[in-house]
């Protein structure tokens, strides 16, 4: 490890749409951002294909574009944007200490601020024909890819709160959706179970998970086994959306940042503050509810006018 740690003004953890949002206004604030971009630079939206979105693209825009886009809109106010992992964190509890954090577990920086943008991850079910077709027909968000799937019948995993209103959400565009729980219940909210069962055109299968994704090149069909029964069926659809909970990329945040029970982290009324001064948080790693690159943007605007003001105090 090197012995003298970089001094770095304000350190951005993560490079998705909160990241480089908080980067545009931390570099035009002269707050000298530095972007680690993590291990999946442009965040979860490199993974999408059209983003049709996103305020200001009228013809809608591939996510791996955008991203790199929102990446150059940092760079020419003077974002030094990094390859990089934050490994480990050690921050100072006191205001105004400097933050330490590990890069790639080698390189040591030391922070006066930090916003934190590092996301969350979908969770998939793993199956081999489910990551095969990953991309060609399957997808973990129904709002940002249901469209394409305009009139045509679709499947959806889940028994939350996030696949009821995405199985809702479809029903309006598509014209079916099976919806697959596992159990023989919702863990849903009632009011949002009442609102899948009174959609006419969701086809809802309790005690019933996907044997395999049917395709080669892309979602064909779904072969579907009653947990209970042992009975399989098969049915055919062109998109497969997996509603099964998200991941925060928190865990090198445990035990110094206060978090849910989920491992979101919490920030404090309607800013982007963290329990600890000049640690703030913005984007999917602490909203679980909309989740969406619009409003991941809004809040890494928000971390870095908070980042700016902690900044104002410490140096007055
Ligand atoms: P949840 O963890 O609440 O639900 C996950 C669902 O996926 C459960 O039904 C679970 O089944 C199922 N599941 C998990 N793994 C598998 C698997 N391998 N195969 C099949 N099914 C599986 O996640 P959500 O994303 O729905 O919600 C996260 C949080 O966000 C919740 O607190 C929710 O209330 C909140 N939320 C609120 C919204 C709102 O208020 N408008 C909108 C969206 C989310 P099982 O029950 O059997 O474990």
């Amino acid at each position: 490890m090197s012995n003298q740690p970089e001094h770095i003004k304000t350190l951005i953890i993560g490079s998705g749409p909160a990241g480089y949002t908080a980067a545009i206004y931390a570099a035009r604030a002269d707050l000298k951002p530095v972007v680690y971009t993590g291990l999946e630079p442009g965040g979860q939206l490199t993974t999408t294909t059209e983003v049709d979105n996103f305020p200001g693209y009228p013809e809608g825009i591939d996510g791996p574009t955008m991203m790199v886009q929102l990446q150059q809109q940092a760079e020419r106010f003077g974002t030094d944007v990094r390859i990089g992992m934050a490994t480990a964190v050690d921050f100072a509890t006191e205001k105004g200490g400097l933050h330490r954090v590990t890069i790639d577990s080698e390189k040591e920086v030391l922070a006066e601020t930090i916003i934190i943008s590092t996301g969350a991850t979908a969770k998939y079910l793993g199956l081999p024909s489910e990551q095969r077709l990953r991309g060609g027909g399957v997808s973990a968000c129904a709002v940002c890819d249901g469209f394409f799937y305009k009139g045509q019948d679709v499947a959806i995993v889940g028994g939350g709160d996030t696949a009821a209103e995405e199985a809702t959400y479809l029903a309006n565009i598509c014209s079916k959706v099976t919806m697959l729980v596992r159990k023989d219940q919702m863990r849903a909210s009632k009011a949002m179970q009442h609102r899948v069962t009174s959609t006419p055109n969701i086809d809802l299968r309790y005690n019933t998970q996907i044997d395999e994704v049917l395709g080669d090149q892309v979602v064909e069909g779904l072969r579907m086994v009653n947990n209970q029964t042992g009975v399989k069926e098969e049915i055919k659809i062109t998109g497969l959306f997996i509603a099964i909970g998200h991941k925060p990329n928190t865990d090198i945040f445990k035990g110094q940042l206060e978090m849910d029970d989920a491992g979101y982290l919490i920030t404090e009324g309607k800013s982007t503050k963290t329990n600890v001064p000049g640690v703030f948080a913005s984007g999917d790693v602490q909203d679980k509810e909309y989740r969406q690159a619009v409003t991941a943007a809004g809040t890494g605007c928000m971390a870095a006018l908070d980042a700016e003001r902690y900044l104002a105090t410490i140096e007055a």
